[in-house]
């Protein structure tokens, strides 16, 4: 893309330091980039980092490296008071339970996300300055406005989470492995809602899960990730169809998919390392059915082609 991207990461550390243990490095030089308008899906499995990255992307966490959002640097929150502008910086939560306050009702949770759309100086269109139109939105009834968190499901609860993240009328939509908690049924229908309003009103979102197989239908690029950092990204299709990195393979092998053969899921070898305590080299080496001399020592870079790994760099 030509035009410059609305969010921009550019070799991203986030560390950890716990008294008496070496510092974790949760994130360990990321870059990546959305646009306005696009879909960035982010996955990996859990503890490589992706949700430590979606916080400090919000300003949440402290980090070093550079990030930009609508060209200006996102400072953490803590060093001074959220800049207003990150506030079109909107997060969808993991726990739709404990995201929402249990004790006010629905329409008075949305209406504070529009009344952070006036603060910055954005009065809302007349149908916009009501918590029923974001509930309408996001296909709840009008009379939700009036009832409290408890009252709904979970991917009910979900979708007025989106329609607060909404009211602020954000422009870029941040999704913590927001499916990762409902069941099954909810977990596409909430995933394709936040493509869909995300799109139409012209937003970024960087959306993040575990789920390869619903990361597909959402997104337009893959950002695949692995203890702290990017091993492959590309447009969707390419990687669905043509997975390069060996993790990137394992993923896909691992989803259960009708395929006529009757071939069963296979399962990724190993565990996730310990990210205090990542291997040498390349960190994928241990569990990689591909490894090869030199792979426990030469840490392998992303190379123009999106991918991180040596089977690529010596081709
Ligand atoms: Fe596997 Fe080596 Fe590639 Fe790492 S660099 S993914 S160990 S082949």
């Amino acid at each position: 893309m030509t035009t410059p991207p609305l969010l921009s990461v550019n070799d991203l550390v986030v560390q950890y330091r716990r008294p008496g243990a070496p510092p974790t490095r949760a994130v360990a030089g990321v870059s990546l980039e959305v646009h306005a308008g696009e879909v960035v899906g982010l996955v990996g499995e859990s503890g490589c980092g992706k949700s430590t990255l979606a916080r400090a992307v919000c300003g949440l966490t402290s980090a070093a490296g550079a990030i930009t959002f609508d060209g200006a640097p996102v400072r953490p929150l803590g060093v001074r008071r959220r800049d207003p502008a990150l506030t079109r910086v909107q997060m969808v939560f993991q726990d739709p339970y404990g995201s929402l306050n249990p004790r006010r009702r629905v329409g008075a949770q949305i209406a504070d996300g529009i009344r952070t759309a006036a603060d910055r100086g954005e009065p809302a269109a007349p149908d916009a300055a009501k918590a029923e139109h974001f509930l309408t939105r996001v296909g709840l009834p009008e009379t939700a406005a009036e009832r409290y968190p408890h009252e709904f499901s979970g991917g009910q609860r979900q979708r007025i989470a989106i329609a607060r993240a909404l009211a602020a009328r954000p422009s870029l939509l941040v999704g913590d492995e927001p499916i990762s908690a409902l069941d099954a049924s909810a977990q596409s229908q909430v995933a394709t809602l936040m493509r869909a309003l995300a799109v139409e009103s012209g937003a970024g979102l960087l959306f993040i899960s575990h789920d390869l197989s619903v990361v597909r239908l959402i997104a337009d690029r893959i950002a695949v990730m692995y203890l702290g950092r990017i091993v492959e990204t590309g447009p969707t299709a390419e990687v669905w169809d043509n997975p390069r990195h060996p993790y990137t393979q394992a993923l896909l092998a691992a989803i259960p998919r009708p395929d006529g053969a009757g071939r069963l899921p296979e399962e990724l070898p190993g565990d996730v390392p310990d990210p205090a305590d990542p291997p040498s080299g390349c960190r994928f080496h241990p569990r990689c059915p591909r490894a090869f001399d030199g792979c426990d020592r030469e840490e392998p870079q992303l190379i123009a082609g999106g991918v991180a790994c040596r089977l690529y760099a010596t081709a």
